[in-house]
């Protein structure tokens, strides 16, 4: 089977480019070669993309266009918000939800080895974030806290309203990771409040290569990389042009679609979950409000990397919620936070779906998944 002959329920973990982008792209890719910070017509012609991208970009999230870094990552930008915003204090604390992608958390723990705190916010069983523990931590210096507005392996959607409306009692800043939100939900950067908020392309239809940082219009915020100057002297670097041109018709795009995307998959969720409770899956954070697309759940007795390789031989694109480290598989720590016992944590698979799949598709992918289901069992009753 090839990869084109393969179902992809992979989303979360990157997508498709979508046609109308890569169209945009290409001359970008081939022909117009400026440097956009270059004074003739070949630079000029690539920084009126680049600013007509940050347009684009800035719209999608109700900002203005100077509200909007370009990074080449979220990745990036959730460093650069920890960091950045940090830089302007002397060490205090720093709170971020127990689920929060490395990405947040990992630049979070460097910060302790600055002599900062690192406090972790709970969450309950649905995998919600746990205002009165929020509340509680504030009191202790607060300087930051950073919560994402949805998870990317449950799909459960935070009250970020909440949270912001909670830390500026206490006068702590606010980034918020709204990367699997971009274009799943309808996202109001200015009624939310917050200072800081990353986007990523890859996970809206658009080209890796290309994210955001958006920045609330007074934000004191240390640049993350030093050079020429670029994106206000916040994140120097030559700008990936094409992708940062991509990235402004994917945002674009996502809003016109938002409300079909969001049915679309959603149905697509619900005939794959009914499937699912009938062969007797556990599925996480069900009861929470959670992006349409997204179904993490786990089977007594079955390893998820093992479903995952089985579905991959049977042509399904599906991803598993433990992380390898060298001797071992780590059980998803979204589900440790969540209370949800380690052994059968590992068992968890996500699928998450986009505007490509099919009903046809889940149909299939739940036959299959029934037969693997019931081999793998028979496997590890004649093991034990
Ligand atoms: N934050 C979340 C919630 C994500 O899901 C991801 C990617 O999976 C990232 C950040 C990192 O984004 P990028 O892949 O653009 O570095």
């Amino acid at each position: 089977m090839t990869q084109m002959e393969a179902a992809f329920f992979d989303h979360n973990s990157t997508t498709p480019l979508d046609a109308r982008v890569l169209a945009v792209m290409q001359p970008f890719l081939s022909g117009y070669h400026g440097n956009p910070t270059s004074r003739h017509r070949f630079g000029r012609t690539a920084r009126h993309a680049i600013e007509e991208a940050r347009e684009q970009v800035a719209r999608s999230v109700n900002v203005k266009s100077s509200q909007v870094i370009f990074t080449a990552s979220g990745t990036e930008a959730d460093n650069h918000a920890i960091f950045g915003l940090t830089a302007q204090f002397s060490p205090a604390a720093i709170a971020v939800s127990s689920i929060e992608h490395p990405a947040v958390m990992r630049p979070a723990h460097m910060q302790i080895s600055k002599g900062w705190k690192l406090l972790k916010i709970a969450v309950d069983h649905q995998g919600v974030i746990d205002l009165d523990n929020l509340d509680h931590l504030l009191a202790q210096d607060v300087a930051l806290v950073s919560v994402m507005m949805a998870n990317n392996e449950t799909g459960t959607i935070q009250p970020i309203e909440e949270v912001v409306k909670l830390a500026k009692k206490y006068g702590s800043l606010v980034h918020t990771d709204a990367v699997q939100a971009l274009g799943k939900l309808p996202i109001d950067f200015a009624s939310i409040g917050a200072n800081a908020m990353t986007l990523s392309s890859h996970k809206v239809y658009g080209p890796q290569g290309a994210a955001a940082l958006i920045l609330d219009k007074r934000a004191d915020i240390a640049p993350f990389i030093y050079g020429g100057g670029q994106e206000r002297g916040l994140r120097s670097g030559t700008e990936n042009t094409a992708a940062i041109v991509g990235f402004g018709m994917a945002c674009e795009l996502a809003n016109e679609a938002l409300l079909s995307r969001q049915l679309h998959t959603r149905a697509l969720r619900d005939q794959l979950e009914q499937g699912l409770s009938k062969l007797g899956a556990r599925i996480f954070g069900q009861e929470a409000k959670r992006l349409s697309n997204t179904s993490f759940f786990a089977f007594e007795d079955i390893e998820g990397e093992t479903l995952v390789m089985a579905m991959d031989r049977k042509g399904f694109a599906i991803a598993s919620g433990s992380a390898c480290s060298s001797d071992s598989i780590e059980p998803s720590s979204v589900l440790l936070a969540m209370g949800v016992d380690p052994d059968f944590a590992r068992g968890a698979v996500r699928v998450s779906v986009g505007q490509d799949n099919s009903s046809e598709q889940i149909a299939t992918f739940l036959t299959a998944l029934e037969s693997e289901v019931q081999r793998l069992k028979q496997l590890t009753a004649i093991a034990v």
